[in-house]
């Protein structure tokens, strides 16, 4: 079978290798869509995800398929189930782990991150992260449940009541991720400001989000949101999340920032308007409510899949020789896995 192996640092080669051998607590699953996000440029580039990945390795945390084969004691899932597989491996024995905060684990495993994952033909998982979809959810829009369960786990984090006005800052694909969950969830209404005016007309259109086109011009007014999320990642868009909260209001910093950023915080204004400022981290338990978002239509991830490539065009885009990607799943099986 083929395999895109990271055999080091910035080196992608694609391999015939051995099909994987099941334990008696793992499934193989024949890979359908793989989705490829900021984290694999990270781990490809020898940065941290929400591991560290040591070459040689097989990249791919956002997983669809079928499964082709189950070990002695799975009781979850059989052969044939088609399948979405939450890539976080908790172990279940960490001080995180035994006060329901699996997300802050000690000694978490993924799937494609510390062990072989999706940008193959076949590969495995503990069955206890491998989740059966309905009939209704594409094994495409499947791939995406693992970003799409990074959101609700951060609304989750949230306190939410339906008078509620939420700013979304950032129209990157978790940007708007955050759009659809949010009004899925019942808040009064979701603005997204962004840099992208087709993205930002979508989820107008669309979704029925307002929008805020910041290049443009147009300016994200302070002290208004009862709920700001910030999908960047950036000090500028950081600071600005803290000054478009209203009274009593809610941050949550979503994006992923460079290690070493900071941003710069007046604290009288956390005091005066009695902010939260809280962050979020994977995705603990969060792949039921995920399938059932987009199993039930209320979340469709489909217009926000720009891409979709084969393994070897997987270096091309790490490497930023296609331009314009959005969001892209790589494809192995296809709907026919
Ligand atoms: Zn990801
Ligand atoms: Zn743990």
């Amino acid at each position: 079978m083929k395999a895109l192996v990271l055999t080091a640092v910035k080196n992608l080669e694609v391999k015939d290798v051995e099909m994987p051998d099941v334990k008696p607590d793992e499934v193989l699953v024949h890979t359908a869509y793989a989705g490829i996000c900021g984290t694999d440029h990270a781990l490809y580039a020898g940065l941290p995800g929400s591991a560290d990945a040591v070459p040689p390795i097989v990249l791919g945390h956002e997983n669809s398929g079928v499964v082709a084969k189950v070990g002695s004691e799975v009781k979850n899932v059989k052969v044939g189930d088609r399948v979405s597989v939450d890539p976080n491996i908790y172990c279940g024995e960490c001080k995180y782990c035994r006060t329901s905060r699996p997300e802050l684990c000690e000694h978490l495993d993924a799937v494609g991150v510390t062990r072989d994952g999706g940008f193959e033909d076949y590969f495995t998982a503990p069955a206890k992260v491998v989740y059966p979809i309905p009939d209704s959810l594409s094994l495409k829009a499947a791939a995406v449940t693992e970003p799409l369960s990074c959101a609700v786990h951060g609304v989750d984090l949230l306190e939410l009541h339906p008078y509620q006005k939420v700013l979304v800052i950032g129209d990157g694909f978790m940007g708007q991720l955050f759009v659809q969950t949010l009004l899925a969830q019942g808040v009064e209404e979701v603005t997204l400001s962004g840099l992208s005016e087709d993205k930002l007309k979508l989820n107008h259109d669309k979704f029925g989000a307002k929008t805020i086109n910041t290049a443009k011009g147009e300016k994200i007014p302070n002290d208004t949101y009862d709920i700001v999320i910030e999908a960047v990642g950036r000090p500028e868009t950081q600071e600005q999340a803290v000054e478009a909260a209203a009274r009593g209001g809610q941050v949550l910093m979503f994006g992923v920032g460079n290690p070493d950023d900071k941003f710069s915080i007046n604290s009288y204004e956390v005091f005066q308007k009695q902010l939260t400022i809280q962050g979020a981290f994977i995705n603990p338990y969060c792949f039921e409510d995920a399938i059932a978002l987009m199993g039930s239509g209320k979340v469709d991830v489909l217009p926000l899949l720009s891409h979709e490539f084969d393994l070897k065009e997987v270096d091309d885009f790490v490497n930023g020789r296609i331009k314009g990607v959005s969001k892209a799943v790589v494809k192995l099986a296809g709907e026919e896995a």
